[in-house]
């Protein structure tokens, strides 16, 4: 669903007074976001800023931040929203998102969403926001056909890529397990976690000027839904 299609300006002019693009993926467990995400770094020829590795690189150069938000995720606490609106707002500065950014993994509260778009519009940013929905018992029903060979770990799927001999791995004849992670309660509990986390922000960006879309994630192979995603994106491809 195109909330605000008409508000899309097409097609970068030449002579650089294009607005730049800044796409902030959601999408939960499942729906193949990080793929799309690949996909579109290469197509678009712009950077993927993941705040997970922007933490991690902190706390591996041991700077002063890195040991806070260390000291901070050994005793369970959250990284701060406000640590994270920084990372990021430095992140943007660096000279290899002149052409656009793929944000992934931020922004995860309200707070974060509003520092954002406050940092955006400013600089001559264009947010569009992209929702990858899909059907939970389809997701549910995609990773709980998975199975494991616990001798080799080779990966199977009861529809996708199922094993010769069903339960059995074709490289040395192992019985196949079900994953921790792959458990349908589990996978329930992480859907659930992440509707709760991204619904409130989704409700924000459809309250805000920029162009969200939800797009159908649950059919399309993923190069037919990354020319979907291009398709809806306000920049010439490369
Ligand atoms: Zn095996």
């Amino acid at each position: 669903m195109a909330v605000n299609p008409a508000g899309v300006e097409r097609a970068a002019v030449p002579g650089g007074n294009a607005r730049r693009l800044a796409l902030i993926l959601f999408g939960p467990p499942g729906s193949g976001k990080g793929t799309q995400s690949k996909i579109l770094v290469e197509r678009l020829g712009i950077p993927q800023i993941s705040t997970g590795d922007m933490l991690r690189e902190e706390i591996r150069r041991g700077s002063a931040i890195g040991r806070s938000i260390e000291e901070r995720m050994k005793s369970g606490l959250l990284v701060s929203d406000d640590l994270v609106n920084r990372l990021v707002a430095e992140r943007l500065r660096q000279p290899d998102t002149a052409g656009g950014f793929i944000l992934d993994g931020y922004p995860r509260t309200r707070q974060q969403a509003e520092v954002l778009l406050g940092l955006l519009a400013p600089a001559g940013w264009t947010a569009v926001v992209i929702h990858l929905v899909v059907n939970y018992n389809i997701i549910i029903g995609r990773i709980s056909g998975r199975r494991q060979c616990p001798q080799c770990g080779t990966l199977y799927n009861d529809t996708s890529r199922p094993p010769r001999v069903p339960g059995q791995c074709d490289r040395d004849g192992e019985a196949l397990v079900v994953r921790d992670d792959d458990r349908e309660s589990v996978v329930r509990e992480r859907l659930d976690a992440y509707r709760q986390q991204t619904q409130p922000l989704i409700e924000f960006f459809r309250q805000s000027d920029d162009v969200l879309y939800e797009l159908d994630a649950s059919q399309d192979p993923p190069a037919v839904l990354a020319e979907k995603i291009l398709g809806l994106l306000p920049v010439k491809k490369v």
